[in-house]
């Protein structure tokens, strides 16, 4: 164990070397902008260092943290693909685990932070491994019209599966994350990078950057030089909310005030214990199930649990965490869209909202 985190951390050092590039310049006049990169500006937000990260690292090493099974019962579908080819349904969500959903919405395919590698990590021999294989395989997905990305976290902003996707999408990202597709080959006209509360149209399906909590980093000297942020994606007939990786706050509220009520919202679950140092940046599912209630929607389509072993909590813990969070706020049980990984779910009902006016 000592040893597995000593390789991580020296990874880490040594990817800092190895990775530094120019800052995005700042605008002063937003609260979230500062000169040094981004920062989450509500008020109570906690940050916390690489100094409580090593203190953590300590707390597991000395057994300090929650014992977990080394092995999960965990079950999957075998996904082929063949079925997300030319469905004629409005709204079609296929979770192939962690952050990672195929969202047919409105004729389009959409990847939420795609990540097929087998390790969330800057290096392909250490750190993170993924529990559960990835279904659809990649190469048979249908073609993906666009991609949206909430973070450049190693789980989330995934090189390798980012270099298989090629110029073929768009991809939709915040703020500075630009540099690191551009580095691997996507084309500057295949990137729409946007700040928060922004939007761009694509084909009839608008896509919105909001706000999340959370931070961003991929080596020790870039950290929050790149935003963070979730995605409303609104169709003419279908509306989705994609979370990506975040604490609560206060802005869910206001983000479903301006886009819901919608079909879906894909929230995290997972990765949040030990509280002390995951609360600002990762819900728990008390938390998440009150973002439900908060940005209005239809389905709790849960994500960022079961793959990769982030935290101190079991990881198939979450999902019967969330059970019991949304009894105790009278959430439907029906409401609640807990996956298989590889499982697709058709989303039939009338949609959530009515045509604009
Ligand atoms: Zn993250
Ligand atoms: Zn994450």
């Amino acid at each position: 164990m000592v040893a597995v985190m000593s390789i991580w951390l020296i990874t880490l050092v040594l990817a800092a070397s190895l990775t530094s590039s120019p800052a995005v310049e700042p605008q002063q006049e937003k609260a979230h902008h500062t000169r040094e990169g981004f920062r989450n500006p509500w008020p109570g937000f906690q940050r916390h260092g690489f100094l409580d990260f090593l203190k953590w690292q300590w707390q597991r090493l000395r057994g300090r943290s929650p014992q977990k099974p080394k092995t999960y019962d965990m079950k999957w579908v075998e996904n082929d693909g063949r079925a997300l080819k030319g469905h004629r349904q409005s709204l079609v969500i296929t979770w192939v685990g962690h952050a990672t959903a195929v969202v047919q919405i409105d004729g389009h395919t959409i990847l939420t932070d795609p990540i097929w590698s087998e390790r969330c990590s800057p290096v392909s021999w250490a750190g993170p491994k993924r529990y559960v294989p990835p279904f659809p395989r990649l190469e048979d997905l249908p073609p993906i019209d666009a991609v949206v990305i909430s973070h450049n976290h190693y789980d989330h902003l995934d090189r390798d599966t980012i270099r298989k996707l090629g110029n073929g999408p768009i991809y939709f990202v915040a703020l500075g994350v630009k540099r690191w597709l551009r580095r691997w080959g996507i084309r500057e006209e295949n990137i729409v990078e946007l700040d928060w509360w922004q939007r761009h149209e694509l084909n009839g399906l608008t896509f919105v950057c909001v706000p999340s909590q959370h931070f961003s980093g991929r080596s020790l000297n870039d950290t929050n030089r790149d935003l963070w942020c979730g995605w409303a994606i609104l169709g003419p007939t279908r509306r989705v909310y994609f979370a990506g990786d975040t604490g609560y706050f206060p802005e869910f509220v206001e983000i479903g005030r301006r886009f819901g009520p919608f079909d879906v919202a894909l929230l995290p679950i997972g990765a949040y214990l030990p509280r002390w140092f995951m609360r600002p940046v990762h819900m728990n599912t008390a938390e998440a199930a009150q973002a439900f209630l908060d940005v209005g929607a239809r389905y709790f389509l849960a994500i960022h649990w079961g793959t990769f072993d982030l935290a101190d909590e079991p990881l198939d813990a979450p999902p019967r965490a969330l059970m019991r969070a949304a009894d105790s706020l009278g959430i439907e049980r029906e409401q609640l869209v807990v996956m298989m990984h590889g499982e697709t779910r058709v989303f039939s009902e009338k949609p959530a909202r009515a045509k604009e006016d």
